[in-house]
């Protein structure tokens, strides 16, 4: 039988989604290109820099496909030519039938001096476990320093006070405590500061779930800044409207923009945080009015109304593997429709939010549910027995 092929880059939510639905099409070679050997779970992150027991964040992409029709490249991706169909990667160029770009997205600094050389984020396993290091090595290191370097040494500052920046101050808390503890330091030498530009901390939700946040991480010992931009970080001082705050740990969780590989597709339109608009079967726009056929934007890098959620790229990933089927079959191909989002946010160790249009709650049973989410996120991509096995093999 004469394949076709299909090239998905990006081994990410909507990467391994949309490869593990095409895969089960028998007139199909699927090939995965990641510049990374493993899935990263994002929504985790924020256990690696806290005191939650066990945290699923990697699992490799060799466990997920192993015995499905897919053929994985860990290279990464140097450019795509939507016309001419090629994908070329740090060694080669694969030319393919249809293309899936899966490509996330990466943080944006802003031009802020400073910050991109000072910062740290969490944007990555990799991320999370230096900025984990290195708050240890802090407690460690001024344990014995005078009181005027340890408060220094021990003051971090969280900027953006969305569902990452507030989730991470959360646990920076709880992890400071045990820190705290461990190096025998009064609790008082530390401060974590979540600042944020918008009046109020999530400013894309209620005022009620703002409000109940807010008196959470207050009761975790956070401060809550608002109404305050970063203007510049230098020299471990950072610097605000207002005030100037020595601290020797910042994290910018305030700025995102589409993955740097769409400034190698050629003849893109740019939308809003650098996405990619697309038309009604996600497929690229061009600016002469008509798409680029055959290619499928999805995910992060796609410029729709949800993009930027882990719900979304799986949704899109989904939708994208239809639209190639419908190809195959020469059939109409259905009009995507962004799908309803719903929120479980984390405030530190077992306490969430949960909203979903008007529905809210919050607390431990909210908490439950995302642990509920997450493992039946984990049965969609792997068999029982992996998924055991990530949660109880040590
Ligand atoms: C800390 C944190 C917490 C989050 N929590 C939530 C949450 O609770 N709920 C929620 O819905 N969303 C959450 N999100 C957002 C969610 O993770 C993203 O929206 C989602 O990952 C987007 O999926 P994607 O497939 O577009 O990109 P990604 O999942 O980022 O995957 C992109 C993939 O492309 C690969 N790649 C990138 N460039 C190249 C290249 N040049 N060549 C080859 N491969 C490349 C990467 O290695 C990666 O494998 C969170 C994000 C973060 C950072």
């Amino acid at each position: 039988m004469d394949k076709k092929k299909a090239v998905i880059v990006g081994g990410g939510f909507g990467g391994v989604k949309a490869a593990l639905e095409l895969q089960k099409n028998k007139k199909l070679d699927v090939i995965l290109v990641s510049d990374n050997p493993n899935f990263e779970y994002y929504p985790g992150l924020h256990k690696l820099v806290g005191v939650s027991e066990h945290a699923v964040v990697s699992i490799p992409l060799a466990t997920i496909f192993k015995n499905k029709n897919v053929t994985v490249i860990l290279e990464k991706v140097m450019g795509i030519d939507g016309d001419k169909k090629t994908v070329t990667t740090s060694s080669q160029t694969i030319s393919a039938e249809f293309i899936v770009v899966a490509v996330g997205s990466q943080t944006e600094y802003f031009g802020i001096s400073g910050l991109k050389e000072m910062a740290f984020g969490l944007k990555s396993v990799a991320q999370a476990m230096e900025l984990r290091a290195h708050v240890e090595e802090m407690f460690q290191k001024h344990a014995k320093a005078d009181k005027a370097e340890a408060v220094m040494g021990l003051h971090m500052v969280v900027v953006g006070a969305g569902p990452n920046g507030t989730d991470l101050a959360g646990e920076l808390a709880s992890f400071g405590r045990m820190l705290a503890k461990k190096y025998a330091i009064p609790e008082t030498m530390m401060t974590i500061d979540l600042v944020e530009g918008a009046p109020r901390v999530l400013p894309m939700m209620s005022e009620n779930v703002s409000m109940r946040v807010m008196k959470r991480l207050q009761r975790l010992g956070v401060d809550v800044l608002c109404n305050r931009d970063l203007r510049k970080e230098e020299g471990w001082t950072v610097e605000f409207a207002d005030m100037k705050i020595g601290a020797k740990t910042l994290v910018w969780t305030a700025g995102i923009t589409t993955n740097e590989l769409v400034k190698n597709i050629p003849g893109l339109i740019l939308g809003k945080k650098n996405r990619i608009a697309v038309d009604d079967y996600l497929q690229p726009k061009k600016t002469d009015g008509s798409s680029i056929q055959n290619v499928f934007i999805v995910g992060d890098a796609a410029d729709t109304k949800f993009s930027g959620l882990a719900q979304t790229a799986i949704t899109d990933g989904s939708f994208v593997a239809n639209a190639v089927q419908s190809r195959l079959a020469n059939k109409e191909l259905k009009k995507y429709v962004p799908q309803p989002i719903a929120y479980n946010i984390g405030v530190g160790p077992r306490w969430s939010v949960f909203v979903m249009g008007t529905f809210e709650f919050f607390g431990i049973l909210a908490y439950a549910m995302r642990s509920l989410i997450d493992t039946r996120f984990f049965l969609s991509i792997l068999p029982v027995g992996e998924v055991w096995k990530l949660y109880f093999k040590k």
